[in-house]
């Protein structure tokens, strides 16, 4: 995205869903969905977790020594399961010296692990319940991470600000009215098929 903002024309083409002949793509047709976004009149970058988090960890940790002990699943994605598949839960050879202790839980391993040992949640989370198909979920949020975050928001019909203002009315206004993000949900309201049920 945003190569193709920059006028990048390969991510362009990838865009409008055509291979580098200009030949409509079945494979890339899946992105046309987001052409809309070029235009957009807010940045849009893939930087965004590199320059709000991880820059910082990195700087904490070259300055301080420390390594980082953190609670990625190896189920989260491809590549953080093949990471796990290399190192294991503690990666001492690797560029990034780090522990992941929980990354050969499931999430329903965490939930269940909560519910037997009746462990209290975050109120952001409620509580959990066993769906019909046996598998657990929190009655609220599913992760918290950052609080703000609008990827993924058009699916559920942007509950997650609607819980965010009933949670803590404060910080649903500074992160929609000092941040902006107020302008940025009524474009993709207006632009993008979102799911409202
Ligand atoms: S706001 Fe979203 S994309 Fe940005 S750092 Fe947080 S989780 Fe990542």
């Amino acid at each position: 995205m945003e190569a193709a903002r920059r006028g990048a024309s390969w991510a362009v083409r990838k865009l409008n869903g055509v291979n580098k002949n200009g030949i409509s793509s079945k494979y890339r047709r899946r992105y046309i969905k987001w052409n809309v976004l070029i235009d957009a009149p807010f940045l849009i970058s893939n930087q965004c977790c590199f320059q709000m988090k991880e820059k910082q960890l990195l700087q904490y940790e070259k300055e301080s020594g420390k390594k980082p002990i953190v609670a990625l699943l190896a189920e989260e994605s491809e590549r953080r399961r093949m990471a796990y598949l290399r190192t294991g839960c503690n990666s001492f050879d690797s560029s990034r010296v780090m522990s992941k202790p929980l990354a050969f839980w499931t999430e329903q391993d965490i939930l269940w692990y909560i519910v037997e040992h009746d462990i209290g949640i975050a109120p952001p989370y409620g509580s959990i319940i066993k769906n019909t198909d046996g598998k657990l979920r929190c009655t609220k949020e599913q992760r918290t991470g950052c609080m703000f975050c609008p990827v993924g928001c058009h699916l559920d019909g942007f509950g997650k600000y609607r819980r965010l203002r009933e949670y803590n009315q404060q910080l649903y206004d500074y992160c929609m009215y000092e941040l902006g993000l107020d302008f940025v949900l009524k474009w993709i309201k207006e632009n993008i098929n979102c799911n409202m049920n």
